[in-house]
């Protein structure tokens, strides 16, 4: 592995034990109640469906999309914090959309390569209202939790680290190395910057709150590795850091038997608003400006080398294609194939 190194406990034994009491809250409280001008969600009320994870191939890589969760999201401003209010509902009026409570899926990559199963994020766990459901839909494919040997966290937002820890505040996936980046290792281990966000002071709290505990926990493991932009964790697998969305932000990227696949994560959001208009600020980017112009960055590199991607927020199972539309872009989903 090139330009990855083990990650030596930055809080130290003392900052540890202090945060003993913190720990025991349990992934519980790893997210703060919830923004309630952009996030309601419930518990599901009626019959699950039955599809959970959907299998493509890149190469001699096997990778499947696992569903892991929904939320139902009113859309201005969450993806449109500087544009108006008439015009997001007019781009989703345009694509048949309605104007408020947006359905926005989680999706979680599973790579399976020779004898290693990796993780691209782990879903929201136990820690929303609406619990994830990776753990259920691993066991449907055979997958256990002792079965992953690596994690990829592409940043340390809640909706993606929660689901490493079940609701006691134990790690879940006992074998497992994890690997985030560097920068984003930093930001959240200091007091991190979150100036530039609208975020409300609760939502801010606990986001900070969540990712510290994430890291104290990573740390005790023993097994956090913090990566550079562009190393490479396994034949034919690496990262790439893009920030934006926060400043270590980083995607995976495949290449296998000539074929190039990228798990963006949250470079992009909406599969509509932040395709069609790149531009408008996204409310849970740490830097809306940084956000959107890695997001165009992003977007650009995927369009032109015609790259198969997925999207951690867009609909399950988020695998497609991005083409060059007007200014902006356009989001083409994989036809389903059984
Ligand atoms: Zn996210």
């Amino acid at each position: 592995m090139s330009g990855v190194r083990r990650r030596e406990a930055l809080f130290g034994l003392g900052a540890l034990a202090a945060s003993a009491a913190f720990m025991r809250g349990g992934a519980a409280a790893v997210q703060p109640a919830g923004d309630k001008a952009v996030m309601q969600t419930k518990p599901a009320e009626k019959p699950q469906q039955g599809a959970g994870f959907y299998r493509f191939k890149v190469g001699e890589v096997e990778c499947y999309s696992i569903g892991d969760s929904q939320a139902r999201m009113d859309p201005f401003p969450l993806w449109g914090e500087n544009a108006s209010e008439e015009a997001v509902a007019a781009a989703l009026r345009a694509s048949a959309l309605p104007a408020k409570q947006n359905l926005m899926h989680f999706n979680v990559l599973l790579m399976k390569t020779g004898s290693e199963t990796w993780l691209v994020d782990a879903g929201n766990g136990p820690a929303r209202a609406e619990p994830g459901m990776l753990m259920k839909h691993l066991g449907t494919l055979g997958v256990k939790a002792e079965d992953v040997s690596g994690i990829v966290l592409s940043h340390l937002h809640g909706d993606h680290f929660a689901g490493l820890m079940d609701k006691d505040g134990k790690l879940v996936f006992t074998n497992a190395k994890y690997f985030l980046n560097a920068t984003e290792c930093e930001f959240w281990s200091r007091t991190p910057d979150l100036s530039k966000t609208n975020l409300n002071a609760d939502w801010k709290k606990g986001m900070i709150e969540g990712a510290q505990k994430t890291l104290i926990a990573l740390e005790a493991s023993g097994k956090l590795n913090m990566v550079d932009d562009g190393a490479k964790l396994t034949s034919g697998i690496s990262v790439k850091k893009t920030g934006g969305h926060t400043p270590g932000h980083q995607t995976v990227v495949v290449e296998s038997g000539g074929k190039r696949f990228e798990m963006l994560a949250d470079a992009v959001h909406h599969y509509v608003l932040s395709f069609q208009h790149p531009e408008w600020h996204l409310h849970f980017d740490y830097d809306a400006k940084e956000g959107a112009r890695a997001r165009r960055e992003v977007l650009s590199r995927v369009a032109s080398d015609e790259s198969l991607v997925m999207c951690y927020h867009t609909p399950w199972p988020g695998v497609g294609r991005v083409i060059r539309e007007g200014d902006g872009f356009a989001w083409m989903p994989m036809v389903w194939e059984w």
